[in-house]
Order: C-alpha cells, then sequence, then structure tokens
C-alpha cells in the first residue's frame, strides 16, 4: 500500500484515480491539488480525499506517488514547478494520452530527483470535470506503462500495481511505440469524428436540425466521440504529431481506395472490406472490452455522470 498518493488535476481521470485509490485500498492517504479553486470547493465538497489543498508544494511534499493527470500540454510547466519540492526518490506518474513528449519533459525536469513511470489508462467518457470520475472507471480496461530505459524495477513495479490495484490490466511498452498504436485507435478516429461532425454542421443544402432529427444511424455514435474535451484533444494532436500525421497519410491512401471501389462499382471489395472490419468488432467484444448492446455511448455516459 502506499502512504501518501497526491493527484494533480481533479478532472474525468485525476478523481477517478483519487476514487480508485480510496475505494480499493490503495493509499492511505490521498492528497488532491487542482489548479481551478472551483474544482478545489467541488473535490472538498464532493469528499472522496483526505486532504485539498490550493498549495502545489504542500500536495507533494510527502508524497510516495505523485500521479499527474491535467492536460499533456500543461506537463512539462507543472512539472518544473513541482521539482523542489518533491520528497527525493519518491515517484511521479502521469496519465496523459501522449507519452513520448510527455516522458521527455518529466523526465528533463525530474530525474535524477525522482522517479519517472509516465502511464496511460486506456478509458475515459466524454466527460469532463470532478463530478464525472468514478472508481470504476478503469476495470477490465488497459493501462499502458512506458518507463524510460533505466528506470529501478521497483518504481515500476508500484505503478504497475497501483493500476492492477484499480482493476486495469496493464502492459509496459516505450512511449513512441505507444503513440503510435494510440495514433490509430484513439487520435485519429477522434479527428475523423471531429471532421464528420464539423463537415455536418457546415452543409449547406442539409439543414442544421435535419442532421439533429435524423442522426439516428452512424453519426450519432460521432458526435459523442466529436463532444469529448477540446482542450485535451488539441494537446494530443500538437503532441502526437508524427504518429498522427503517419497515421492519416495511411488512412487517406485507404480512403481512396475505398472511393475508388464505390466509383467503379467493386461490390466484392466493399464487401470483403466490411467483412473484415466486423470480425475486428467482434473481437473487441469478445475480449470484453466493449458490449454487443447498440447503446450508443449512452450506458458509459450515465456511469461518467
Ligand atoms: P479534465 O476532466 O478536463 O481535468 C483536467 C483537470 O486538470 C481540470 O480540473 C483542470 O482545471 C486541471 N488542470 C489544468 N491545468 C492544471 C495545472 N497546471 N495544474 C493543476 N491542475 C490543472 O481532463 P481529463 O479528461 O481528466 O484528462 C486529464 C489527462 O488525462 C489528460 O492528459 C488526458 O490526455 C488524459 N486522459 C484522458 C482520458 C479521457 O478520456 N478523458 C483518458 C485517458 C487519459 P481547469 O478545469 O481549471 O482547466
Amino acid at each position: 500500500m502506499i502512504e501518501q498518493l497526491t493527484v494533480i488535476g481533479l478532472g474525468l481521470i485525476g478523481s477517478s484515480v483519487a476514487r480508485a485509490a480510496k475505494a480499493y485500498g490503495l493509499a492511505s492517504r490521498v492528497v488532491a491539488y487542482d489548479i481551478s479553486t472551483e474544482v478545489q470547493r467541488r473535490v472538498n465538497e464532493l469528499g472522496f480525499v483526505d486532504l485539498v489543498t490550493p498549495s502545489l508544494s504542500e500536495a507533494v511534499r510527502q508524497a510516495d506517488l505523485t500521479i499527474i493527470c491535467i492536460p499533456v500540454g500543461a506537463t512539462a510547466e507543472v512539472a518544473r514547478e513541482l521539482k523542489v519540492h518533491l520528497k527525493p526518490d519518491s515517484i511521479v506518474s502521469d496519465v496523459g494520452s501522449v507519452k513520448s513528449v510527455v516522458t521527455d519533459a518529466l523526465i528533463a525536469e525530474l530525474y535524477p530527483r525522482v522517479h519517472v513511470v509516465p502511464a496511460h489508462p486506456v478509458a475515459g467518457t466524454e466527460y469532463s470535470g470532478p463530478d464525472a470520475g468514478f472508481a470504476s472507471l478503469f476495470q477490465n480496461r488497459w493501462c499502458i506503462v512506458t518507463p524510460p530505459e533505466g528506470t529501478e524495477l521497483d518504481a515500476i513495479e508500484v505503478v504497475k500495481s497501483f493500476w492492477t490495484g484499480c482493476g486495469a490490466n496493464v502492459e509496459t511498452m516505450t512511449p513512441k511505440h505507444h503513440d503510435l498504436v494510440l495514433a490509430i485507435t484513439s487520435h485519429v478516429p477522434h479527428l475523423i469524428a471531429y471532421n464528420i461532425v464539423g463537415t455536418a454542421a457546415d452543409l449547406e443544402e442539409v439543414t442544421q436540425s435535419e442532421v439533429i432529427k435524423f442522426s439516428a444511424g452512424g453519426f450519432r455514435d460521432f458526435t459523442r466521440i466529436a463532444a469529448s474535451d477540446p482542450t485535451m484533444w488539441r494537446d494530443i494532436f500538437l503532441h502526437n504529431k508524427e504518429a498522427v500525421l503517419e497515421m492519416l497519410g495511411r488512412f487517406n491512401e485507404d480512403l481512396l481506395a475505398l472511393q475508388r471501389m464505390i466509383r467503379w462499382g467493386d461490390g466484392q471489395g466493399l464487401f470483403e472490406l466490411f467483412t473484415r472490419t466486423r470480425a475486428i468488432r467482434r473481437s473487441i467484444i469478445a475480449q470484453g472490452q466493449e458490449t454487443a448492446a447498440p447503446d450508443f455511448g449512452r450506458v458509459q455516459s450515465e456511469k461518467g455522470r
């Protein structure tokens, strides 16, 4: 058990981390710091941590494990502020959706004073803020740990055990590989959703009200993804530029191939592709990462409230 866990940033992920730590007995004491006084007030009111403090130094001074749960673009600056206050030899981790840039920034600012073990729980909803979090968010989800080369094994074990304690399955990979995998499984799909919803909103011959009224098809799933936090997603695209652009290049080529199949009436080609993609959906369900029920995100979203 960790003596003191400090969570920096009490939004959806940070408040879920803090709630899980308390609910599953992973830390004796959970301390919270958020830059927003409104969030501090609300976390106090919700009462799921032992202490909320407006002082970053007070928050981390006694922490054995500090988990940074703020937008990726703010991580380097917070690490710089934290540096002098951290307990030597303690562990600092994060939950950022991009790992190469964040890992480099954390190492540059904090190593060797503390152990740096970045992580990314692949779990979330389209909601933000401390009210949106819940302790079971990470149950049966993956958490990817990306320790830099040379990190002490004991420190890696503490972070891995923490996430296992939250109910997550843990996998280790390099930050660069993480960014490539997430570019295709998460970042590009979000970009496509933002794009298709933006295109629909801009259409002149189809009115906005028609888009909303007839959105029972695939469009509704896209709107859920496109409702994700603008700050978080802006930062993801700006900080995982290389991998996202590489995957977008491949995506564009495949889209052109599809366009050609439609133009030339290649029904066989379309059918074969759609059969392969259906198999992928079925294997995600078989591995327990999704249910077969077509809930358009509503069940998850209700939980996220
Ligand atoms: P969120 O709900 O918007 O929460 C972020 C919190 O951090 C907010 O309370 C924010 O305050 C606070 N904050 C911002 N800058 C700060 C700073 N400099 N110091 C202290 N607190 C600060 O966001 P989230 O969804 O939890 O995402 C947090 C991180 O988790 C991101 O790095 C994201 O990439 C990662 N992640 C998100 C998901 C997901 O599905 N949402 C999944 C996995 C990982 P303000 O509201 O005042 O800005």
